[in-house]
């Protein structure tokens, strides 16, 4: 049974006595309903755009190798930096044998844009290294074998899964863990955390396009810094909308 599952409706949104973290065993906060949430996915699929038919991988990148790599340069780095950076980097070698041969320093140079380069250059060589050595060469289809690749997170793993191995997977990004946090389907404090909740508690309606539904709502409705809250569809689920109205109503009746 999941963590919701075994929530009690009396206990107050979403929570019960002996429900507990699946990794840390501490007691979540509360969060939303198991039937809240359904219905939270039930509307983003009514209204937001799903899997984009023939998507090609992060990016846009058209194979698994360069999927990964553009996956590693994206941290901490913006889409257009990233983009710049990968399309400078496969300039020079397109395979892990050529990008191998590169210096060090000639990577770190071309990756410039996006950031952290001499350590995405690392990790770009390493990951070159493991992949001729233990994989034939091949990007492996699964996140275990995915994040056993040097410089490779879950959210890297989840991201090449959903993208390029068309796989039912919530990958968490930037706008997936704001959404997901705000409106309380997940409690978490950081990506992978947020990614485990979601794989553990969302209805399986939500496992294929989920991910898709999240991005597209956190990149035109429930935005970083002013959420336009006045024309959302989910405001009367939603945990952050609730406690900035009951807060707004405190500061009116003092
Ligand atoms: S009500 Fe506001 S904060 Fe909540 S999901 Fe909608 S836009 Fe985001």
């Amino acid at each position: 049974m999941s963590r919701r599952a075994a929530r009690s409706p009396a206990s107050g949104p979403g929570r019960t006595g002996d429900d507990t973290d699946r990794e840390g065993g501490r007691e979540p906060r509360g969060g939303l309903s198991p039937d809240e949430a359904a219905e939270v996915f039930r509307r983003l699929r009514d209204h937001m755009p799903g899997r984009i038919s023939g998507a090609k991988g992060p990016k846009d990148q058209p194979d698994a190798f360069r999927s990964v790599v553009s996956c590693i340069l994206s941290a901490q780095s913006r889409d257009a930096n990233t983009h710049l950076a990968t399309t400078r980097l496969f300039a020079l070698a397109e395979t892990p044998d050529d990008m191998l041969a590169l210096p060090e320093a000639e990577i770190a140079a071309a990756i410039k844009p996006c950031g952290l380069y001499n350590m995405k250059a690392r990790n770009i060589r390493r990951l070159c290294e493991e992949l001729i050595s233990a994989h034939d060469r091949v990007v492996p289809d699964t996140r275990e074998g995915l994040m056993s690749l040097p410089g490779v997170g879950r959210k890297c793993a989840d991201i090449v899964m959903s993208f390029t191995f068309d796989a039912d997977v919530i990958a968490v990004d930037t706008h997936v863990f704001r959404v997901a946090n705000r409106t309380g389907l997940t409690e978490a404090k950081t990506a992978d955390e947020t990614a485990r909740q979601l794989e553990a508690e969302a209805p399986d309606f939500a496992r294929r396009d989920g991910h898709f539904w999240l991005i597209q709502f956190g990149k035109a409705i429930c935005i970083a810094r002013t959420p336009h809250c006045e024309s959302c569809f989910l405001t009367d689920l939603c945990r952050w909308y609730a406690d900035r109205r009951k807060y707004c109503l405190l500061r009116h009746s003092n």
